[in-house]
């Protein structure tokens, strides 16, 4: 038994929605499955997010740099990297619903092997209508497509980036060059990604714009197993120590070797435990040579390394670490989720780490009246110059405030009442334990300093 609960997927997308997180996008016109919006906290959430990997992964790290590719890069080097070849998802139709389904989740199997496909799918109906009129197993490519320029043709073809390495590579010789820098050393990027999914589903879990955090660690190939060892612990770790997650939502998969993509000579994905299951979040892989040996081919250019210590020159070695931001933040979400007994009604409260949550500080005077809104006003200038995202709120009930804040996550509410002009003070209240501390107004922003760390 594990000590955790884990809620359901409407409970999570309805609060995503009544609060602010996430939209369907394009919801007026019944939305387009597989795109979704992020709303008022679920941008800050978002950003707050991929600042934390930005300031462990790259700012922490004397040698791991930062880059911002193009989405659209030389179509070369999708032929290079395998993904017009190989970027495939095996897909099967039902000839009487039309709905289609990925061949692999029918089959239950890890695989893309189409032959063993065919043979665990003989015999099967199709799971939504029961009619026995699945179609063979094919392979459908999921790179979106674009056109240059004004003709639509095999010439002009491009394609949006389905995995933000890529420009990692064919910048690798410059950004080596430009910061001077000996193996090891890696590049680290965060970006879109477009991914032609046939089944978009789970709410942010698997969609088809999708955001990723990756970075490629460039290794002798002799260190290998200690890089690979080195980037597992650093993505468990990130999960656990700067996120917040429970530990006991999340495991390793090592992939199996029908499972592996098509560059990897290992994988080993983090799993958290998703309203919808156990699922990959961030994965962890030994691209080997693959990469900048294929691109050395494609492209003519010496991409090779030469060792001063021991004037020997090979293809460095790729170690890499990949999280979809999304996922990440459906785990936070997940992980955060809390509903508690308080004066026998329920509470829900996003117990979201502090240094994640959108919003940092409510500002709410307890009455529309002045002088305390020009009071609360002024509080919510200072509290934002010194550097906590504030909201200044002063509609409703104090009450059903505190329960908004709690369920957006707002590590901690500071109220204005009528004594607060008197004693020049204000109640401060915790999230998490809804204790309340009196502050004195020139102590307040040490105060909140001091709780967020800054
Ligand atoms: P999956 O097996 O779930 O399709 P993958 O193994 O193809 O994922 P990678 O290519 O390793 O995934 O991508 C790295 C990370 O990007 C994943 O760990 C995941 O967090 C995220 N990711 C990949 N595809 C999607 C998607 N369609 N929607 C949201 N996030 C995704």
């Amino acid at each position: 038994m594990s000590n955790y609960t884990t809620i359901d997927l409407a409970t999570i997308t309805n609060l995503a929605k009544r609060r602010g997180f996430v939209f369907q996008s394009s919801q007026i016109y019944g939305g387009l499955s597989g795109f979704w919006d992020y709303g008022p906290y679920g941008v800050e959430l978002v950003n707050n997010i991929k600042a934390l990997w930005w300031q462990a992964m790259v700012r922490e790290r004397i040698n791991v740099y930062g880059i911002d590719g193009a989405i659209i890069q030389h179509p070369r080097l999708w032929k290079a990297s395998g993904h017009i070849e190989g970027f495939n998802d095996p897909l099967v139709d039902c000839k009487n619903c039309k709905l289609r389904f990925r061949a692999d989740h029918l089959a239950e199997v890890d695989s893309s092997d189409i032959e063993q496909l065919t043979t665990l799918l003989n015999g099967k109906v199709c799971p939504s209508c029961q009619a026995d009129a699945l179609t063979e197993p094919r392979l459908f490519n999921m790179m979106m497509k674009s056109y240059l320029g004004p003709l639509e043709d095999r010439e002009s073809t491009v394609y949006l980036r389905p995995e933000t390495a890529g420009s990692i590579f064919t910048n690798y010789e410059l950004v080596r060059e430009t910061t001077r820098s000996k193996l090891p050393f890696g590049i680290a990027q965060v970006g879109k990604a477009f991914r032609n999914e046939i089944n978009p589903r789970d709410f942010i879990f698997r969609v088809r714009e999708l955001e990723q955090m990756e970075m490629q660690y460039f290794i002798h190939p002799d260190t290998q197993a200690d890089s690979y060892q080195e980037w597992r612990e650093f993505a468990w770790d990130f999960l656990v120590s700067r996120m917040g997650i429970d530990p006991e939502r999340l495991s390793w998969h090592e992939h199996g070797d029908d499972e592996r993509a098509h560059y990897a000579a290992a994988a080993h994905d983090i799993y958290f435990h998703f309203p919808h299951g156990k699922k990959e979040l961030w994965g962890t892989h030994n691209r080997t040579d693959f990469d900048l040996s294929s691109h050395i081919k494609e492209s003519g250019q010496d991409l090779s390394y030469f060792d001063p210590t021991d004037s020997s020159r090979f293809v460095p070695n790729v170690i890499e670490s990949s999280v979809g931001v999304g996922r990440l933040m459906m785990a936070a979400l997940t992980n955060a989720y809390t509903e508690e007994e308080v004066n026998s009604e329920t509470r829900v409260v996003l117990k979201l780490a502090k240094v994640i949550a959108p919003i940092k500080v409510a500002v709410l005077p307890l009455s529309k009246k002045q002088p305390l809104i020009d009071l609360a006003k002024q509080l919510f200038n200072e509290i934002t110059k010194a550097g906590l995202m504030s909201e200044y709120d002063e509609t409703q009930s104090i009450g059903k405030r505190y329960r908004r804040q709690d369920e957006i996550g707002t590590p901690l509410c500071v109220t204005v009442d009528f004594e607060s002009l008197e004693d020049q003070a204000v109640t401060v209240r915790d999230r998490d334990s809804m204790e309340q501390t009196r502050v004195k107004l020139d102590q307040l922003i040490a105060y909140l300093a001091n709780q967020f760390k800054l």
